[in-house]
């Protein structure tokens, strides 16, 4: 966003800062995405994933051994990638003439913002714009006895040199499932603490699938319980006590490590909004902002994920940034449209999904007007090396009106995310279920699965697809 008004002939300052972790981890330019997010996050699946091909490839004719996984390895990999990021982006703001601070920031009134770097010495910058963009950090269950000294949380796992050995994951969201499996698949015994729902905020049954497919093939997952207690045993092992919720049963186990991956609190407690007039959302401490990204004063934007009601996807606050800039720069006044935003969980069996879950649709079409079609499919590259399918599924929800507008579409599957982003486009642009199978298949290819859903829920027809 920054760069991006400063190559529109604005006067720029970025001011960034990282508070390290409670366990001291830091990191350096580029946010959450490029250091404890996204890009090590995809990384280590990439390195989860090899480990499943290291498996096949016996079956397709490669001699390899099983070897196991070198976590110190990948982790100085990963990290020296996220370093040369770090670097990428200073260059970048340095040739579009940005200034970059690394200080803190806070709000002296709604003009000047007080920046306090790592040793104390302040700097007052006043402007005419100003823009929020400070996303949020990992919450700690603080109520939890122990789990502030002895729990990590994403943010340090990426960061870690030596594996986490034996680990506990406690929470339901996608970075909970994804840490675990990639975990799992790196080799780890692992495990994943669900109190309630997994995957909240996403279609349901793709979520049961995801869970299942873990479940399947090797994370222990616990459904229902809830940590009460963490303490470190004399051996530098911690012992976690937590109850089933049902029974209210209560049992321990002994993990090297636990990993908080229980939501994210917005980076707003330290801003001093109240001294510019920015409001939040007192549930959330989220900033409220409108249409335009503008907060409760005018001069003031917020965008990412400290902005109340965003997706909290780095392609949305990348996007929102760039109009905005846009915008104060009276290039356009083209708006960021938050509708039909695509993404992709990278749990082993990866799940991409664009538009609306059938939930969501249900509840906003009414049943009677929502057709899903769906399909259950086999990849070509599973059937050599025999590898379960079981949960490799597409469902398309549409309207059930002709030309059956496509609400939504949810693949489970490999290279979900790739799948996804081109289908996200044909949604975008208003596709119909009769524009999506008159669009020809690329054979062999898991994608083709879409355009060949016939069967609908309402038939009761088998989803069960087979041969080709
Ligand atoms: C484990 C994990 C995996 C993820 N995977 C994906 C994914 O696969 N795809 C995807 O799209 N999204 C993913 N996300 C989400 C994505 O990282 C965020 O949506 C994105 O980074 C939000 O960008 P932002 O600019 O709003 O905030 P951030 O990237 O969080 O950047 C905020 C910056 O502001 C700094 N800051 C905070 N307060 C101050 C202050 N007072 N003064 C100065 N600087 C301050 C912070 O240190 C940080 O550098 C993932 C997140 C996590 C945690």
């Amino acid at each position: 966003m920054d760069s991006r008004s400063a190559q529109l002939g604005k006067k720029v300052a970025v001011l960034d800062y990282v508070e390290p972790s409670p366990r001291g981890t830091r990191w350096g330019l580029g946010g959450t995405c490029v250091n404890v997010g996204c890009i090590p996050k995809k990384l280590m699946h990439q390195a989860a994933l090899l480990g499943g091909m290291i498996r096949d490839a016996p079956h397709y004719g490669w001699r390899v051994a099983q070897a196991p996984h070198d976590w110190a390895t990948m982790a100085d990999a990963v990290q020296n990638h996220v370093k040369s990021l770090n670097w990428g982006h200073r260059v970048q703001l340095q040739d579009r003439k940005v200034k970059y601070l690394n200080v803190k920031a806070s709000f002296v009134d709604a003009h000047t913002v007080c920046g306090v770097s790592k040793g104390g010495e302040e700097t007052l910058l006043s402007a005419e714009h100003i823009v929020i963009a400070t996303g949020g950090r990992p919450r700690y269950p603080t109520h939890i006895e122990g789990a502030l000294e002895y729990g990590i949380t994403s943010d340090d796992l990426f960061w870690l040199k030596e594996s986490p050995g034996k680990t506990l994951v406690v929470g339901a969201s996608y970075v909970a499932l994804e840490c675990a499996g990639f975990l799992t698949g790196l080799g780890l015994d692992t495990t994943v603490m669900i109190r309630s729902v997994p995957l909240r905020a996403f279609d349901q049954q793709m979520a049961s699938l995801v869970t299942e497919h873990m479940a399947g093939h090797g994370t222990r997952v616990l459904r229902g319980c809830a940590p009460e207690r963490v303490e470190k045993l004399p051996g530098q092992q911690l012992r976690v006590t937590w109850v089933d919720l049902a029974s209210d049963r209560k049992d321990a186990g002994t993990f090297d490590t636990v990993l908080w991956a229980i939501g994210r609190v917005p980076e707003t407690a330290s801003l001093n909004l109240e001294k510019a007039g920015v409001r939040t959302n007192p549930v959330t401490g989220k900033i409220l902002v409108d249409a335009q990204e503008a907060t409760s004063i005018r001069h003031i934007y917020a965008i990412g994920d400290v902005a109340e009601g965003r997706p909290e996807l780095t392609p949305t606050a990348i996007m929102a940034g760039r109009l905005l800039a846009q915008r104060l720069s009276g290039r356009t006044s083209d708006l960021m449209d938050y509708s039909s935003v695509p993404t992709t969980v990278f749990t082993p069996l990866e799940y991409g999904c664009v538009g609306l879950s059938e939930e969501a649709a249900v509840a906003r079409h009414g049943e009677e007007h929502v057709e899903v079609y769906h399909a259950f499919y086999k990849p070509l590259e599973f059937t050599v090396p025999q590898r379960d399918a079981s949960q490799c599924y597409i469902k398309m929800v549409c309207l059930r009106e002709p030309p059956q507008l496509v609400l939504g579409l949810h693949f489970l599957g490999p290279n979900a995310g790739e799948v996804t982003q081109g289908f996200a486009l044909g949604i975008k642009c208003g596709a119909s279920f009769q524009q999506v199978i008159r669009t020809v298949g690329i054979h062999p290819t898991c994608a083709e699965e879409v355009a060949k859903l016939r069967i609908s829920k309402r038939s009761g027809l088998d989803p069960t697809v087979t041969g080709c």
